[in-house]
């Protein structure tokens, strides 16, 4: 009998083409933008789909799966965050749930070292700035930014992304490398020279302070005024894991008055929307969460995802069952 997958938006083609090679029925929303939950639960509703293929967007409760029936065996997150999703309910109805780890590792690595540096060597203000006709040549004193190279990188959330990320930092700019896990890691302190810390002295000496862990209960506001206040003047944060991880009206107010130097954020707390202020704010870098935006990573994400949804539906565990 022929299998019927939904997909909650357009993916690249790589991922719909791996399961329309299985010949499956596969049906994308037809809707340009995100299905609110209402929308998600009257696609799904009496449809007897067998996998849905979800995204961050989609907020997946109990109701959903409600609404996509017993016979529905998988939701496959395309994302390595899960936070959009219920895994107990998901447990207590025995649906399987997977997400994408790894193949996004390096790309969101690299975005977070683009932002560190945007937000350092001030990219963002100074490409605005020179297309507004503002540059009359050039001055001793324009657009003064800081060093990264030697400087101290804290990372908080010390899996694939954060690893990647120091050794970036290490291996490519000399930073000397703290983190802040419930895990330490005495492989990476050797081949790194990382010091492991705890939150508050991570947030007292680092110069730049990159956040990657998930977004838990435990997690949410984990940088708040309070943790402003132990930063030095000079530090950046830059949040590529989630937004709801950072207080983002608290850091706001820390930019402007000058509690730490700047800030660079893919992710923010209330996403599309902005905390007031945060836009126009010069010691900003702000980018549309797109850290793992590229043509090859996008399709790895789609093929994984895919390949998710194959394994559960003939049968096997898939790879990255949460
Ligand atoms: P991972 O699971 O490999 O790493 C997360 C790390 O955080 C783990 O080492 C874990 O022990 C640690 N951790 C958990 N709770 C913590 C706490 N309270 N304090 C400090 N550390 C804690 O995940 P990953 O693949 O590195 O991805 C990290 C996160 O990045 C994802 O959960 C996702 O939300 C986010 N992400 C964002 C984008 C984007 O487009 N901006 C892309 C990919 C991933």
């Amino acid at each position: 009998m022929q299998q019927h997958i939904f997909i909650t938006r357009r993916i690249p083609e790589p991922g719909i083409r791996a399961l329309e090679g299985k010949g499956y029925n596969v049906t994308v929303s037809g809707k340009d933008g995100v299905l609110t939950k209402e929308e998600l639960i009257v696609a799904l509703k009496g449809k007897s789909y067998d996998a849905v293929l979800c995204l961050l967007t989609d907020k997946i409760d109990d109701a959903v799966f409600e609404a996509a029936g017993a016979q529905c065996k998988i939701f496959a997150n395309y994302a390595v965050g899960f936070d959009n999703i219920n895994l107990d309910a998901a447990k207590q109805r025995g649906m399987t749930v997977t997400n994408t780890p790894g193949v996004l590792t390096n790309t969101v690595a690299e975005h977070t070292f683009a932002l560190i540096l945007a937000a350092a060597h001030r990219i963002a203000e100074a490409d605005a700035y020179t297309r507004a006709g503002n540059y009359k040549g050039w001055a001793p004193m324009l657009l003064l930014g800081s060093d990264v190279s030697g400087k101290t990188l804290g990372v908080v959330g010390l899996g694939r992304i954060g690893s990647r990320v120091a050794h970036h930092a290490a291996k490519g700019f000399g930073m000397k490398v703290l983190y802040y896990d419930p895990k330490p890691n005495a492989e990476f302190e050797k081949e790194y020279g990382a010091r492991y810390v705890d939150l508050p002295t991570l947030l007292k000496e680092s110069d730049f302070i990159s956040i990657h862990v998930p977004l838990l209960p435990a997690t949410k506001y984990l940088i708040g005024t309070n943790e402003f206040a132990m930063m030095k003047k000079t530090a950046y944060l830059v949040n590529t894991s989630r937004g709801p991880i950072v207080d983002e009206q608290a850091l706001v107010r820390a930019l402007k008055e000058g509690m730490i130097k700047g800030a660079a954020l893919d992710v923010y707390e209330n996403e599309p929307s902005l905390a007031p202020g945060l836009a126009d704010l010069p010691n900003a870098v702000l980018t549309p969460h797109i850290a793992s935006a590229t043509e090859e990573t996008r399709g790895k994400m789609a093929e994984l995802a895919a390949l998710n949804i194959i394994e559960a539906l003939e049968g096997r565990v898939p790879p990255n069952k949460l």
